[in-house]
């Protein structure tokens, strides 16, 4: 924490004045008694504050919130992250924008807040005061993740992780003039990937006349670039009814796109794991694989790097001569250097030629500003170069 980091574990804590209560403000000294920080006290959680400032006291309020929103909102500006054909996006970012256990995503004039933390319920009317301001949305919606929806939803009136007042459960937004639902109540995360969007158009840009696979496929979101992108088929593979539903309604929203209407749809719903084993070898030319994290804690590391190198093997082995390899990992507990050593040491094994094309990492609107925030990374290989 003295270094910066936005978390105070609780076993780092040496003495409490007395027991915290969930959503309390807790003030952290040094061994010396001097004010280190001010942060959310959460009893229930592992991590048991986390810091809202550091070194000088600060007033909580919503003149706070105002300050940390602009701040978050001006660097969105700075990263052009919305545009006339994008509206959607990450507005603030949980800690690495100031505002630790916070996510707040913009789907066209929908906001839909995700709440990590029980800390922010306390302030709920100056935040959401604080966001309409700033932020301007016309619908807001607020969920909690799964930790907090049994701590603290019938206390705070929510119902199922869900409080807000919207018409749809599903919004349509844009992204690089794309047309996508969000399925803001019930979709993972705040209902949308927004962190892939980077990576979805650099699959649109070299699409061109391929047949892609796009594993764990989630509403569909790579599928609809590498069809606009010229791709020949785009075969969606994902264990879950409801991405593999979500994922068609995604294509027909885009259906006007002379590209996306000549490509040749498929839908597979199926373990991927399985299918990149048991499927005929060499049938693509792009395989993206955006599995989820397979590493939710430490414990789990050297699994989930198992997992990811089965998960490569397998695509390397449905592509063919010349195809392409998109791997990515939203693991935060496989640092980047790991999984992409995962990945180079498979194509390696496979015996066939390949060559890195690129790496990539966080987008402008999801900074990452210590080592649990930069979840998210890729990289793209090209087989028998
Ligand atoms: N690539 C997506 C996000 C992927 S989220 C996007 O850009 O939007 C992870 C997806 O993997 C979820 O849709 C989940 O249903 C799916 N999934 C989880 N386990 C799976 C498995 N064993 N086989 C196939 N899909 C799986």
């Amino acid at each position: 924490m003295v270094r910066g980091h936005p978390w105070i574990y609780s076993e780092s804590i040496k003495e409490q004045n007395r027991p915290g209560l969930s959503g309390e403000l807790a003030v952290v000294y040094d061994r010396r008694n001097r004010f280190l920080a001010v942060g959310f006290y959460d009893p229930a959680s592992p991590i048991r504050v986390r810091i809202l400032q550091v070194r000088k006291p600060v007033q909580t309020g919503l003149e706070l919130w105002r300050e940390r929103i602009r701040e978050a909102r001006a660097l969105r500006e700075r990263g052009g992250v919305f545009s006339k054909g994008t509206t959607g996006g990450r507005w603030i970012n949980g800690e690495s924008d100031g505002m630790p256990g916070l996510v707040a995503d913009r789907y066209d004039t929908t906001l839909v807040v995700k709440l990590y933390t029980p800390g922010w319920l306390a302030f709920w009317d100056e935040l959401e005061a604080a966001l309409r301001e700033e932020l301007q949305p016309c619908f807001l919606v607020l969920r909690l993740s799964r930790n907090l929806v049994d701590a603290a939803s019938a206390e705070w009136g929510f119902s199922e992780g869900f409080r807000g007042a919207i018409g749809e459960e599903t919004v349509i937004f844009e992204e690089s003039g794309l047309g996508f639902e969000a399925q803001v109540r019930f979709g993972q995360k705040t209902g949308f990937f927004l962190d892939q969007r980077e990576n979805r158009r650099r699959v649109e840009s070299i699409s061109g006349g391929l047949d892609v696979l796009n594993a764990f496929s989630y509403s569909g979101g790579f599928s609809v670039y590498a069809a606009r992108g010229g791709a020949r088929s785009v075969t969606d593979l994902d264990i879950s009814s409801f991405a593999i539903e979500s994922a068609k309604r995604n294509i027909a929203l885009n259906a006007h796109h002379p590209a996306v209407n000549s490509a040749k749809h498929r839908w597979v719903q199926a373990d991927a794991f399985d299918w990149l084993q048991g499927s005929p070898a060499a049938q693509f030319d792009l395989a993206v694989l955006d599995p989820p994290s397979l590493a939710p804690r430490e414990a789990n590391r050297g699994a989930a790097r198992e997992g990811y190198a089965a998960l490569a093997a397998g695509g390397i082995r449905v592509l063919r001569k010349g195809g392409m390899l998109l791997s990515a990992s939203c693991s935060s507990h496989v640092s980047k250097e790991e999984f992409f050593e995962t990945v180079r040491s498979v194509a390696q094994e496979s015996g066939r030629p390949w060559q890195e094309r690129w790496t990539s990492e966080h987008a402008p609107d999801h900074p990452a500003n210590f080592p649990e925030a930069r979840y998210l990374k890729a990289i793209c290989l090209k087989l028998d170069p």
